[in-house]
């Protein structure tokens, strides 16, 4: 079985489906989207992290570092070309402003750390989500923890890109998932590979597939648009994300208004915070190109 890293387990989440939830996030994404709010999540291996906010400038980490790879004179404190992910520095940092991203757990491990807030989920229609990254990038490990999840009596919800394997998401994760929330960003395959880093053709064939499977089964699919300021915000994308899914009956959606708080998240992983994208993605999004595209998906019989 693939073994994931997990980035984090949160708890008390309000945002990432029905009721109070716990949200695992897994570690390693197929896509390379340009404003992804988990940066930290997009690589499957493990890697460190640096804050500078949180550093209390004692300078501990410099002297334990075997490779000297700890500057002030580096932008982003660690040379990550000569690190080699020793973590002896995070273990003696006194502050927490170093840290080690993604860590080994077991199914059993995480069923037992979420299964502690059972009465949360109960008594809110609550449950647990697996997001990442890409939960569907380990479908046996997903699966089982899913798996394990309903046994116990858990609402499942997995959040996904939709760029999987349909018979194996088939077989693995969906007998045991009550929602399934997934991202539709772009309609034109060109501009998906420009921003994405792949093609959507898959993701567009699978949305259909599972669409209609659920539509059966009674579980629900529940299609999302981050909205992307020049990228996916546009009129002419928003249209043809509202044309697709009113094809293929959809009639609920959600749309994810745009903040620009991943670009410090870059930071602590060593990548520049707005690399190649515009000036308008400093900014939070206008609430009145939110309403917008919300009009348009609600002109063609989606409510938001
Ligand atoms: S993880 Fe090890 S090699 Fe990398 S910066 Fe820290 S002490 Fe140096
Ligand atoms: S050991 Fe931690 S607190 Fe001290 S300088 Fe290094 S990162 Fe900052």
């Amino acid at each position: 079985m693939k073994q994931p890293l997990i980035l984090e387990i949160k708890g008390n989440s309000l945002d990432d489906g029905p009721g109070i939830r716990s949200v695992v996030f897994f570690k390693g994404c197929p896509l390379a989207c340009t404003w992804c709010h988990n940066p930290e999540s997009k690589r499957m291996g493990v890697e460190i992290g640096f804050e500078a906010r949180t550093c209390a400038g004692c300078d501990t980490c410099m002297g334990v570092c075997p490779e000297k790879a700890i500057s002030r004179n580096n932008p982003f404190f660690i040379d990550r070309s000569t690190c080699t992910l020793c973590f002896q520095c995070v273990d003696t940092c006194p502050s927490g402003a170093l840290s080690r991203i993604g860590s080994s757990m077991s199914v059993a491990e995480i069923v037992s750390q979420v299964i502690r807030d059972k009465p949360f989920y109960d008594t809110s229609g609550g449950g647990v989500t697996l997001s990442g990254g890409e939960p569907a990038m380990f479908m046996d490990f997903a699966g089982e923890l899913l798996k394990a999840l309903k046994a116990a009596g858990i609402h499942t919800l997995i959040e996904t890109c939709g760029l999987f394997d349909p018979d194996r998401f088939n077989n693995c994760i969906y007998p045991w998932v009550d929602v399934i929330y997934y991202d539709i960003k772009l309609i034109d395959q060109d501009a998906h590979v420009r921003h994405c880093g792949v093609s959507n053709e898959r993701i567009l064939n699978n949305f259909k597939a599972l669409n209609t499977c659920a539509r059966d089964d009674e579980i629900s699919i529940i299609p999302r648009t981050p909205l992307i300021p020049g990228i996916t915000d546009t009129p002419e994308n928003i249209k043809s994300i509202a044309e697709f899914l009113s094809s293929c009956g959809v009639s609920e959606a959600r749309l994810l208004p745009y903040h620009p708080l991943w670009q410090e998240k870059n930071c602590k992983i060593g990548i520049s915070p707005n690399t190649g994208n515009s000036p308008e993605m400093d900014q939070w999004l206008d609430n009145r190109v939110l309403e917008n595209c919300r009009a348009i998906f609600e002109a063609a019989g989606i409510s938001i």
